[in-house]
This record gives structure tokens, C-alpha cells and sequence, in this order.
């Protein structure tokens, strides 16, 4: 359930209402202070613990505690607040993003899978690899790519030649280049990964820099031709707020082995062709 933060008329009779769960009509913003963690401000959630005054911590703060923030009590033995858990459950929270601008507030079971996809979440560094730490806004992706990983080249045009060098580097690889055309700009990853001994496989996958939203408006085409054969993968590009990652996690990016990228590579280069349209 999704709740937005308009003022809704209460209803005339509240007792008529049929929802026990979940009330429609936005409850004061001065009930969810309440719930506030005192150390990191965000909020409390079930389940709700609290030290032997009374005062609650959230559970990701109360981890790394050794006394209560508020009285320097004792955590521990852990008590339940039970009523605050229901009155947490009648609640809408804001997203953690509303600083930023969402606009959103959910129950608190679907926050956690909301802000996993939020719009206004700061984009990670979309480069392969967990290396460079560095997140900001979606404006601020290009100009950090260009100042701090100048050693990716670009290239102009719908329809382009990626080669990777050196395919028969041992261990897990990346080639990485950017594809610019429609007044965007488009990442191009190919990675070797050695799922277990011995057994090399190659993901390769278009990435937009920008939103879930707007790539949408695109297609790509990935294509290995050469010595009478062709393969071939035709997709929507990933947002880069989704990552390489989850696209090859679950496969969802052209997938070949070894012995078919040597079926296509010339002296262990590997052309890929890749061609991006509007749809
Ligand atoms: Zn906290
Ligand atoms: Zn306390
Ligand atoms: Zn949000
Ligand atoms: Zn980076």
C-alpha cells in the first residue's frame, strides 16, 4: 500500500470505517516523530525494542550499542514494545529518499523494497566492480566518469564495433567503453567471470545513464559475427540505478562461454557489435 502525502478529509464516521489494518487519512507527522531514532533519525520499525526506561533505538543502531542513547541504561535483556509495533503498523512513514524528493510515504513493511527502487536513491558509480565508492545524482554521473575513470573511451553513434583485447586474461575481467547517440550516453560492459574452477563465462550487457523511465525508450542489440555464425541479443538497456550486477546475476544480458568467444574473437580480440535505436 502506497500512501502520498495529500491531506485527506476524515471520514465522517470513523467507527463506520471498514479498514482495521491500515487507515487512509494520513496520521500527524508528529506520531512518526516518535518513532525517530535518536542516533541515526531514521525510523524505528517492528520489531520495536526498548531499554528497561522505556526509550527505543532503532535495531540497526541497537547492534552496535552497548547502553541506551537517551539514559545509558541497559539494552539488554531485550523488551518488546508490542503497542508501539501497532501503532507502527497504522502509520504511513516517509521513504528515506524524501530529502531528495520523494514524495512518497509507505507502510513500514514496504519501505525496505520501495527505496531499493527509488527514483530519487543516489546513483552508485556504475562501473563494474566494487573499486570506486563514489554515489551522487544522476547529473553528476558523466562528469565523474570523465574526471575519475578517464581511461574509458567513447564512442559516437547508434552503431558501433566494441572490441575487447585480451579476452584470455585469466581470472575475472572487465571491458568497459561508453556509446554516446540520442543525446545519451550508454555504458558498455563486458565481464568475464569464472563461476567455478575452470569454467569461464562472459556477460555482456548496455547500461543507460539515466533512469528506469527513460530506458525504456531505447533498445539495444549486441552481436558476435564472424566465421559463418552470428549470436545475437536484443534487450532494453539497464538503468544504471539497477547496476551490471543484477543484470548478471540473474542472465538477463547476452551470455557465451570460452569456447564460443573463441568461435568469434580474432588473436583473443572479441568484436562486439552493437547497435542502439529508439523505440
Ligand atoms: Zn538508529
Ligand atoms: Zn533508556
Ligand atoms: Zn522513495
Ligand atoms: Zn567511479
Amino acid at each position: 500500500m502506497i500512501f502520498r502525502t495529500v491531506q485527506i478529509p476524515p471520514s465522517s464516521c470513523s467507527r463506520c470505517s471498514s479498514s482495521d489494518t491500515v487507515p487512509s487519512t494520513p496520521s500527524p507527522p508528529e506520531l512518526t516523530a516518535l518513532f525517530e531514532c535518536p542516533v541515526c533519525f531514521d525510523y524505528v520499525l517492528p520489531p520495536i525494542l526498548q531499554c528497561q526506561s522505556g526509550h527505543l533505538v532503532c535495531n540497526q543502531c541497537r547492534q552496535k550499542l552497548s547502553c541506551c542513547p537517551t539514559c545509558r541504561g541497559p539494552l539488554s535483556p531485550s523488551i518488546r514494545n508490542l503497542a508501539m509495533e501497532k501503532v507502527a503498523s497504522t502509520l504511513p512513514f516517509p521513504c528515506k529518499y524524501s530529502a531528495a524528493g520523494c514524495l512518497l510515504s509507505l507502510h513500514h513493511s514496504e519501505k525496505p523494497d520501495h527505496e531499493e527502487v527509488c527514483e530519487f536513491r543516489p546513483y552508485t558509480c556504475p562501473c563494474p566492480g566494487a573499486t570506486c565508492k563514489w554515489h551522487g545524482s544522476l547529473e553528476a554521473v558523466m562528469p565523474h566518469l570523465m574526471h575519475a575513470h578517464k581511461s574509458i573511451t567513447t564512442l559516437q553513434g547508434e552503431d558501433i564495433v566494441f572490441l575487447a583485447t585480451d579476452i584470455n586474461l585469466p581470472g575475472a575481467v572487465d571491458w568497459v567503453m561508453m556509446q554516446s547517440c540520442f543525446s545519451h550516453h550508454f555504458m558498455l560492459v563486458l565481464e568475464k567471470q569464472e563461476k567455478y574452477e575452470g569454467h569461464q563465462q562472459f556477460f555482456a550487457v548496455v547500461l543507460l545513464i539515466g533512469t528506469r523511465k527513460q530506458a525504456e525508450n531505447f533498445a539495444y542489440r549486441l552481436e558476435l559475427n564472424g566465421n559463418r555464425r552470428r549470436l545475437t541479443w536484443e534487450a532494453t538497456p539497464r538503468s544504471i540505478h539497477d547496476g551490471v550486477a543484477a543484470a548478471i546475476v540473474n542472465s538477463d544480458c547476452l551470455v557465451f562461454d570460452t569456447s564460443i568467444a573463441h568461435l568469434f574473437a580474432d588473436n583473443g580480440n572479441l568484436g562486439i557489435n552493437v547497435t542502439i535505436s529508439m523505440c
